[in-house]
Order: structure tokens, then sequence, then C-alpha cells
């Protein structure tokens, strides 16, 4: 995102037009600032990818790596489709006017309240994960007199990390159901209930993954099936999921590919299986969550103490942490930084970033280069659009940051920086 970062005469960072050390001012930190035309601009190029290979293709935003009214109403005038994996996040899409059939449920345990709830907004396709919900969808489907599209999630016995994958016969996973037998059964059993209609298949085989191997595998395997039940009763797949996971940019280290060529090399595969078995094309679909909005965003955070230990480490803090960013914590995620107010200084100085929490692990980077920071400087975090905001926590009873969208130059507050009251609005008294 660097690459992406402008500066203006008062030496300040201008992001997506605006000068971030007025947008620190005027909304406070941390601040989430996300670049709409960036988001519009990564979900076109999958979009604008099957397009331009005449390819009929479903874009479905994963929701969970951003939810929020706004941010929905971005995918939905982008023409994307949506994931949600939880009543919330469904929640989230009715507030959002998200246009329902446009909606696939996802989730390893979904509540029976959960599938009524998408049975009753008539959603657009459920992604089946295992026994228990074929029963709970057997009852509900009788109990509405409603029918639902259905995909079965399977485990394509590959997982794929970033530069790796892995081949395992038996996926130890728990989403959805392994291709050597559980998928089987599942289809015999959904073929059963007249309200169901079995789509196709859904794979979902990693995150933040740069090359197309894993993804080329799967599909083969995905067809082994696919032709197996086409020969045995002549099923014919009408949709094939193949997941999310693209790759994005967070450091130098990392070197994503183009997002339109994940889609090409996608396509192409399914091409040669289709042909060499001789079955119908079916739609493709997708689901980037991290790559639509992942390098959409920035956090602006204010520096406050230091602590410097000679020969060992200095370490800045800032106002906030792993309750607005719990991937390095949590996976020992790395991210690049600027400071806002001092664009022309050169980077002299190496600190470690930590946050407020009380939690030693609670780093947002370590070692990186930085300007002589001090007290009240603003940090900005680049690439921070996904899983940020979404996995944020109340830990140490901080509220939860603000996020604004800016377009046109114009920045628009579109989640609200949490208040005090906000924190305790649920608690009770015991006096
Ligand atoms: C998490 C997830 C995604 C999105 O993954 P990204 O890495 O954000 O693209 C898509 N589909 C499923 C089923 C997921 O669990």
């Amino acid at each position: 995102m660097r690459e992406r970062i402008e500066m203006n005469t008062k030496g300040h960072m201008v992001y997506a037009g605006m000068d971030t050390v007025d947008l620190a001012n005027q909304y406070g930190t941390p601040l989430f600032v996300y670049d709409v035309e960036r988001i519009r601009k990564n979900a076109r190029a999958f979009v604008e990818g099957f397009k331009a290979l005449n390819v009929k293709a479903q874009v479905a935003y994963a929701s969970k790596a951003f939810s929020s009214v706004a941010m929905l109403q971005v995918a939905k005038q982008e023409g994307l489709s949506l994931d949600v994996v939880s009543e919330g996040e469904l929640f989230t899409a009715i507030q959002a006017g998200f246009p329902m059939d446009k909606v696939h449920m996802h989730g390893n345990n979904k509540a029976r309240h959960e599938l009524e709830m998408a049975i009753k907004h008539k959603i657009g396709c459920i992604v089946v994960d295992n026994f228990h919900e074929i029963e709970l969808l057997q009852e509900l489907l009788m109990e509405y007199k409603q029918d639902i599209d259905v995909l079965l999630r399977v485990t394509p016995g590959i997982e794929a990390h970033t530069h790796d994958y892995i081949l395992t016969g038996n996926e130890d996973s728990k989403f959805g159901f392994d291709l050597t037998k559980q998928a089987r059964e599942a289809y015999e059993l959904l073929k059963l209930n007249p309200h169901v209609h079995l789509k196709g298949l859904h794979c979902h085989i990693g995150s933040q993954i740069f090359e197309t191997d894993g993804f080329l595998m799967a599909i083969k395997r995905l067809y082994e099936t696919l032709n197996e039940w086409h020969v045995r009763d002549g099923f014919n797949a009408e949709v094939l999921n193949l997941g999310g996971g693209f790759g994005i940019k967070y450091t130098d280290e990392d070197e994503p590919l183009e997002l339109s060529s994940y889609v090409k090399a996608l396509v192409e595969q399914v091409q040669e299986e289709i042909d060499h078995y001789q079955l119908l094309y079916p739609e493709i679909w997708i689901e980037p969550g991290r790559a639509i909005v992942g390098d959409a965003a920035i956090t602006l955070y204010t520096v406050g103490s230091k602590k410097e230990i000679p020969n060992v480490r200095n370490y800045v803090a800032i106002d906030g942490g792993m309750t607005d960013n719990i991937r390095p914590a949590l996976y020992q995620a790395k991210y690049d930084a600027c400071v806002a107010n001092k664009i022309t200084e050169a980077p002299t100085y190496q600190a470690s970033v930590a946050g407020k929490c009380c939690e030693s692990g609670d780093m947002l980077m370590w070692d990186v280069l930085l300007p002589e920071v001090k007290a009240g400087d603003i940090l900005a975090v680049f690439s921070t659009g996904a899983y940020g905001y979404s996995m944020s926590s109340h830990y140490n009873r901080f509220p939860k940051a603000a996020v604004v969208f800016v377009e046109h130059q114009q920045a628009k507050l579109v989640v609200k920086r949490e208040s005090y009251e906000d924190l305790v609005k649920n608690d009770l008294s015991y006096e």
C-alpha cells in the first residue's frame, strides 16, 4: 500500500485524497479510514474478470471480513452477492437493504433459529455443512413449506496457506463433508427432500493465498466427485463455489497475483474438467473477503508513551491495539506503517509498536523503522481493512473504534465510535 501513499505541502500523509492528520483530528483515534474507490476497484477486478471471459458467475463478498451497513451497501451497489455466517451478519444485510436472493449462508454450526431466519427471508442459498444441519433443514422446510437452493460444503483434502499447500487424503477440518464418503451420504439425504434443490458443491481451501495451484487441485478433486455423481445418476452441478482466500499485500514480503488472474486460472481449470468429463458448464461462484476490503483501509492511531530499553528494543505505544486489530497477536500477522504527520522525515528509529491492553502479546508490529516518534504523533497502519474492525473486542473495556468512508475526497462517518454508555448498556445492577 505504501506506493499509494501521497503527501501534501504540510508534510502530512494523504490517503484517498484526504489529509490523514486532519481526519485523526476530526474523528479521533483509533480510526479506520476506508478508500471506497479501492473497494470498488477490487470488486470490479473480480466481476469484470468473469465478464471478460464470458462466464456466468457470482462474486460473493465474505462479509465477515468487514460487515457494516455502509459496507454492504457498497457491495450491493457493485452488484456483488453476499456471504453471511450468522444471524447478526444476516441482520446487517437486511438493514443495508441487501437483496436477499443474493445472500448465501455459511457456518459449521448453524442454529435452528439462524436457519429459520434464512428461510423466512428467502435467502438465495444455504451452504450445507454437516448432517445435523441437514436434519434441521428437513424439519424447517416442511414446517415452512418452502423450497431452498443449497450447496454442499466439502473438504477436497487441500489446504492452502500463502505459498504452500498441503495435500491430505482426509482433511482434519471442522468444516464440511469429506469427499471420500460423507459427501455422497449427504447428497443422498438431500435428494430425499423435495424442498431442497442441490445446486452443486462448495469448497474454501484457505486464506491469504498467493498462488493458483491449490485452487486448481481443488477443482480437479471436486470434478472427480461430480463426474461420479453424473455417471451414477445424471447429476449436473449448476454451481461450483470455490470460496475465497485470495491474497493481498500487507508488507513488501507479500506478492499477490492480480485479482483477475485468479479468476482466469479458475475458469480455465473448470473448462478443462468440463471438456474432459463432458459435463455442463456451471456458474462459478467465489467468495473474496480480504481481497475486497483488506488493502482498502488504514488505521490511524495516536502515539503515547515510549519505553526505550538500551540494546534491547524501543517500545512505542499507541491508543489501540489488539482490541481493533488482533491479527498480529492471533497469528503473527505483519503490517507496514508510517508516521502520518512526519511523512518527509527519514525512518531512522527502530521501534516496536505496542497496543495499550494489559497483555504482553498486544503488539502491532515488531522492529520497524519509523521517523523519530513522540507523543501526539499519528501512526498510520496500512492494509487494515479486513478482519480488523470485524474482530474487534471490548477487552479492557475499550470502546470500539470509529470507521470513516472516503470517496471523491469526501469523508463520511459510517460507524460511530462507541461511547462508555455503549459499553455498559447491557450491564444490570446487582445492588
Ligand atoms: C473466510 C471465508 C471466506 C473469505 O476468505 P478471505 O480470505 O477473506 O477471502 C470465504 N468463504 C468462506 C467459506 C470462508 O470461511
